[in-house]
């Protein structure tokens, strides 16, 4: 709709779903994201975390995106050529578990089906149920250029994975071996160190004891699995141990099954641990597992991929690992070879997607070499080629850089990476880059590829090649590589950045990205985290439907202060609507009052300007320079802090109230006055835009008469504009107009009661100040007239008033004067007051007996009680100033 003058016109009320959904459509349709790798701008560049193909928009992301958002808008606002790309990750373990449910319903398994048909089905999955979360991305207004939207399945992506896969294989980074690995018998897969939690659980340690082989004594061990006995190959002591120095050597009579194994002596034995002879069970457990690499102890593999005792085991052959402890335990105690069984509380592992117990497992992986890459990417760290914001987390990246292990990479999934090694039947191994015909050691054409897939995080550790057509080196990876940040949380510093950092410095040096931003993660108002179990999620989706995105991602970006957790609360999110309400409303004064044809561009001179537009000019130039500063420090919340708290209580209230009635004069002063309005709007508009783009982009539109405010400019620097004399004038008469508000409110003062107001000032300067604006603070406080003398030349006027009862306020140093006749009733004050009182201090009595009964603060939940105590502290503040009211009223009545 447009009025007679051509301008649209802006509905009543900001009604968020009518104007997202059509704005974001318009800014693909004009094609406002899509990066140009020719363009001569500068390039400014990030790589969206790829959120998983099983996903949907959490809060998590929420905050996450909008973060990314932000920097991708204010850039591109400021002339740079912007990419953001999007894409997903297909997220091995999780997405197989998701189709392996749904075949579940229909009484199937993935063995039923076959691997070549199940990948399949993972594909039809993905194409029908998958990437819902791209739909919510668009609704949370995320800037991205979709043309290039990636999957780390893609073919391009995949043959970046299988080029990096057969490089390391040839620089000797890459190996398969036989380790101990973590394994879920749940998910029936191998889990690298960090996929899994530890995990306190009550625990037992039982005492077993070894009989020497000639009958002539005998050892006791201690183990916390005594199921893993079965698998016993040796017992272990440490050579200085004088208990057992004369053991080693001999041999025992491993009980329940009868084998041989002999005693021998290791330094890695822990002395203090039980009785200082530990049984050494090299298929179950790491340090065991070395320990007979020393001793050249055999292996014997007694669980089977379940977690189920197999041939191995004897007699226990069929039972799961937790009856197999019971069940060995009962067979020792009948031979009188139980010594004892204590509790002992310790940490184990568990599986990140399952929760199952995780069984330490001898299987043959594959692993990459990760000390010579973390080298490097410390080293992109150390020399400032990457830079963390906050640097306080390189800390964390360092500390897990230089604890670093090999990296277990295979996984025993179907869905993923698979692994490009080719076995023949005499066990040569073929790493290729294309699928091999013949051994390449001894030519046999029978070729068996391995079965497993490669670990999610190996693709996503490439993001920022692979998306860029890495290895080729085309336009893309030249104009955008290395990308200018990387935004995440903490939470994956390790499971992803660190990757990224590896594989990126050595494929392509000397760095994914140039600063790698860290937020936190966002929590409930009390700072719990957020989680099913606690009840206290917010669903962002929700959240956009109930109060407009931009309400959303105001409050998110609010409470981000940089690295550090996010606590939100949907009162947060009501007050974002609030603002991109107080927004809009501003946004229609301004349209509607300023004179026809007045344009923001219509600055007046610097000599015409009165003391508000200077004041509004110089506070607007101040909140520019300090939003900007704070934006390109990765710090948005302190932007958005500052921008709200100018555009809504200088612009909207202030300046627009001061211009009222030069508007309503019309002539020049009133396209004065609107241009500068319009001006300040259109800066903060702009200002605003990376973090509210939806409700900036209608008022910016409607306010220049131009298509999108997304492509910039980014505002000027007017440094001219800063005029210090002015903010401390108006800062005077603010601080005078805000006391008489401030008694009025105090004293319930009808609004119609309209009192007369002497202002006593500091001196000459002063007066001349408010004699110049006693119109505005006339109008603005609600007074019938101003009367303005300067301290010292105190007159008649002032003696006149002598001898009345008047309040006294003080003002930036100045004295105000009310006189009380006709301004309230001091009795009937008095007693409302008093009624005020005696009400407070009822309900302070009560609070005070609540909080001393025992009973209550035993059995409350605690955040009841805490906000009985806040209470308590409220009823106290309100009648200490009920009673300096009381006391006020007092002091003006002499008595
Ligand atoms: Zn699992
Ligand atoms: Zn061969």
């Amino acid at each position: 709709m447009t009025d007679a003058a051509g301008r649209r016109e802006l509905p009543k009320t900001y009604d968020p779903h009518a104007v997202e959904g059509p704005t974001y459509r318009r800014w693909l349709d004009m094609g406002a994201f899509r990066a140009d790798a020719s363009s001569e701008r500068p390039h400014f560049s990030i790589v969206l975390p790829p959120p998983n193909v099983t996903g949907s928009l959490h809060i998590g992301h929420a905050l996450d995106h909008t973060f990314q958002d932000y920097l991708a808008r204010m850039h591109r606002m400021r002339g740079d050529e912007v990419l953001w790309l999007p894409g997903m990750d297909h997220a091995g373990i999780a997405t197989q578990n998701v189709v392996e449910r749904e075949l579940a319903k229909e009484g199937k398994s993935r063995f039923d089906l076959g691997r070549e048909a199940f990948v399949e089905r993972v594909w039809a999955w993905k194409a029908t149920s998958g990437g819902t979360i791209l739909g919510q991305m668009q609704r949370l207004g995320d800037s991205v250029d979709w043309s290039r939207e990636r999957f780390t399945m893609d073919e391009g992506l995949s043959r970046a994975v299988r080029e990096v896969f057969v490089s390391l294989y040839e620089q000797g980074l890459l190996y398969r071996g036989q380790r101990i690995i973590n394994w879920c018998p749940r998910c029936l897969t191998a889990l690298s160190d960090i996929e899994v939690e530890h995990e306190e659980i009550p625990g037992e340690l039982a005492y077993l004891r070894y009989p020497l082989n000639d009958g002539s004594g005998a050892l006791v061990v201690a183990t916390s699995r005594a199921e893993t006995m079965l698998g016993d190959t040796g017992v272990a002591v440490h050579p200085d141990d004088p208990r057992y120095r004369h053991m080693v050597g001999r041999t025992m009579r491993l009980p329940l099954l009868g084998r041989e194994i002999p005693v021998v002596a290791d330094e890695a034995v822990d002395r203090e641990f039980g009785t200082g002879a530990v049984k050494v069970t090299p298929a179950h457990d790491p340090n065991d597992y070395e320990i007979a690499q020393r001793h050249g102890l055999p292996a014997v593999d007694v669980l089977t991929e379940e977690a189920v005792v197999n041939a191995n085991g004897g007699r226990f052959q069929g039972l799961d690992r937790y009856a197999a402890r019971q069940a060995v335990k009962d067979a020792l105690a009948e031979q009188g070879l139980l010594e004892r069984v204590e509790a002992a509380p310790h940490a184990v592992g568990h599986c990140y997607r399952c929760k199952t117990e995780v069984e330490p497992r001898l299987s043959l992986q594959w692993f990459v070499s990760t000390k010579p890459l973390a080298e490097q990417a410390m080293a992109a760290v150390r020399n400032g080629v990457t830079r963390f914001e906050p640097a306080r987390y390189e800390k964390t990246f360092f500390g897990w850089m230089e604890g670093i292990r090999d990296w277990c990479v295979s996984r025993q999934l179907w869905w993923g990476h698979r692994i490009p090694a080719w076995y023949c039947p005499d066990g040569h191994v073929t790493v290729a880059r294309e699928d091999p015909s013949a051994c390449a050691e001894c030519g046999a054409a029978t070729l068996r590829q391995d079965e497993d897939v490669l670990d999610t995080w190996f693709s996503s550790g490439l993001w920022p090649l692979s998306t860029l057509g890495w290895p080729d080196r085309g336009p893309d990876l030249e104009a955008f590589y290395p990308t200018s940040v990387l935004v995440t949380g903490y939470d994956i510093i390790f499971f992803w950045v660190a990757r990224m950092m590896m594989l990126c410095c050595h494929f392509q040096p000397p760095t994914p990205f140039r600063v790698v931003a860290i937020h936190g993660m966002v929590r409930d108002a009390q700072g719990k985290k957020m989680s099913k179990s606690f009840g206290n999620v917010i669903d962002p989706v929700e959240l956009m439907d109930r109060y407009g995105t931009d309400a959303l991602r105001f409050a998110l970006i609010r409470g981000a202060n940089p690295g550090s957790d996010v606590p939100l609360a949907e009162e947060w999110v009501e007050g974002g609507r609030n603002f991109a309400n107080k927004l809009w409303n501003l946004g229609r004064f301004v349209l509607s009052s300023i004179p026809e044809g007045t344009k923001p561009e219509d600055l007046p001179a610097p000599a015409q300007r009165k003391l508000a537009d200077r004041w509004l000019l110089s506070r607007l130039e101040r909140s520019r320079a300090a939003a900007t500063a704070a934006y390109d420090a990765y710090d948005p919340a302190e932007a958005a802090r500052l921008l709200h708290a100018f555009a809504w209580s200088e612009l909207a209230d202030w300046a627009v109230e001061l211009a009222k009635p030069r508007l309503a004069a019309g002539g020049d002063d009133a396209r004065r006055v609107g241009a500068v309005l319009a001006y300040a709007l259109d800066v903060t508009l702009r200002l605003l835009h990376p973090i509210m783009p939806f409700v900036t982009e209608e008022l910016g539109r409607a306010l220049r008469d131009v298509d999108t405010i997304t492509l910039g400019p980014w505002p000027l620097e007017r440094p001219d504009d800063l005029d210090e004399a002015a903010e401390a004038d108006m800062a005077d008469l603010q601080e005078t107009i805000a006391a008489v508000r401030r008694f009025r409110a105090e004293h319930a003062v009808p609004p119609a009661r309209r009192p007369h107001l002497t202002i006593v000032a500091t001196g000459q300067r002063q007066a001349a100040l408010f004699r110049a604006e006693a119109e505005s603070i006339r109008r603005l406080a609600r007074l019938e007239a101003v009367e303005v003398v300067a301290a010292g030349e105190a007159g008649a006027t002032v003696a006149a008033e002598a001898g009345r009862p008047a309040a006294k306020l003080l003002a930036a140093g100045a004295e105000l004067r009310l006189p009380l006749a006709g301004l309230l009733d001091l009795d009937e004050e008095r007693s409302r007051l008093q009624r005020e009182r005696a009400g407070l201090e009822q309900e302070r009595r009560r609070a005070k007996a609540k909080l001393a009964n025992r009973d209550f603060l035993e059995k409350a939940p605690a955040a009841v009680v805490d906000r009985a105590r806040a209470r308590l502290a409220e009823v106290e503040a309100s009648l200490a100033q009920v009673a300096g009211r009381l006391e006020e009223l007092t002091a003006i009545t002499g008595g």
